[in-house]
């Protein structure tokens, strides 16, 4: 679909007080991550009975919901994040759209709410990208992230599904999420806290979930480390996920990659794409659990090369160090290994136009 296909399907309200443009260039210039917002913003609406409409595109701006709407009690609520890259052609990239849109249709199914048409996403991001684009950065590693949610706005206390809910996109410049290079990050492994167990909500993208990892995220800050492990639910020693990204283990003698098998985890586009290029690169890729004891001693025999974690934002990125009560380990020598970096460094090509997009993943 052409940017004005897609937009032809909103209502348009244009932003009657854009950011002046030498604001906007200040921003682009060290966005950050999720700080400022682009000029406009889309809204769609639900009713039960009625079903989607009032899809519009409008100026960025506060919502006014009624204190009994279902959301801000019962946590209704889904979202999805990816990134809009802007390639050396002039041309603007999405990486694999189509699966957000899916994903979010399996989480809205998970929390009881309807699911969007897979069109109705795709055109949403067009449309912001179309009318929003001259927020793109151009900065090398830099993008424009796009969060798509919605929530349950019923005004009602009920506890059942809520009769109406809004499906909007917001649009946030965001700069390289690692300035001088991917760097190791440090692990904590979470002992008390749990993130989703069987016949929960992990494979969905629920707020609820990054509610309840903020607390063992602050414990690992704590302890000094940037991103929490979480193990399974039930015995308490398989590694799931970290709080927002995927993880892998790579034995380089072996030639063999593992990686948690789906199930309460996230299933994460990125993981997918590095199954799929590792797989290319010769690799063996192995779904199935995978023990906290089983990655100390291999990180201790040698036999454990590299890890690494993987999501939107931080693409490919090397795990360092990894601490719990017990101690700390260096997860595979603590260096970023040759694997990951391979990885990266073909997965961004992909992402931002630099490379032959072989798969079809990009649009
Ligand atoms: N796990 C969690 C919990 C996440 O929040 C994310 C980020 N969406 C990921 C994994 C990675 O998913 P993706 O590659 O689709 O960004």
């Amino acid at each position: 679909m052409s940017g004005s296909a897609a937009l032809a399907q909103f209502e348009i309200l244009r932003n009657p007080q854009p950011l002046p443009d030498a604001e906007r260039a200040a921003i682009l210039e060290n966005p950050g991550f999720g700080r400022f917002f682009t000029d406009h913003m889309v809204t769609v609406r639900y009713a039960e009975g009625k079903g989607w409409h009032d899809a519009r595109i409008e100026p960025f701006g506060p919502l006014s919901l009624s204190p009994a709407t279902a959301v801000l009690h019962y946590a209704q609520e889904i979202f999805e994040g990816m990134k809009a890259y802007s390639r050396p052609d002039g041309s603007v990239g999405l990486f694999r759209p189509w699966e957000n849109a899916r994903r979010f249709q399996r989480s809205a199914q998970r929390m009881a709410m309807p699911e969007l048409p897979e069109e109705l996403f795709l055109a949403s991001l067009e449309a912001i990208l179309s009318i929003d684009r001259e927020w793109i950065p151009t900065t090398e590693d830099s993008s424009l992230y796009l969060r798509p949610f919605m929530f349950a706005s019923e005004a009602f206390l009920g506890v059942r599904p809520s009769l109406e809910y809004i499906y909007g996109v917001i649009a946030s410049p965001a700069g390289a999420y690692f300035k001088a290079g991917p760097k190791p990050v440090n692990m904590w492994v979470s002992q008390e806290y749990t993130r989703a167990a069987p016949g929960g909500t992990g494979a969905a993208k629920c707020g609820g979930n990054y509610a309840t990892s903020l607390l063992p995220q602050a414990e690992a800050a704590k302890h000094g480390c940037e991103q929490v492990v979480f193990l399974d639910a039930v015995h308490r020693k398989y590694v799931d996920e970290l709080g927002g990204m995927n993880v892998f283990f790579v034995y380089g003698e072996e030639k063999r990659v593992i990686t948690p098998e789906l199930g309460t985890i996230l299933p994460g586009i990125t993981r997918d794409a590095v199954i799929t290029l590792a797989q290319e690169k010769g690799y063996e890729v192995i779904e199935r659990r995978y023990g906290i004891d089983e990655w100390k001693a291999d990180a201790a025999s040698g036999a454990l090369t590299e890890v690494f974690a993987c999501g939107t934002a931080a693409v490919v990125t090397p795990i360092g160090n990894v601490s719990d009560h017990t101690g700390s380990f260096p997860a595979s020598g603590g260096v970023a290994g040759p694997l990951t970096m391979d990885l990266r460094s073909a997965l961004l090509a992909i992402q931002y136009g630099e490379a032959e997009d072989v798969h079809g993943w990009t649009t």
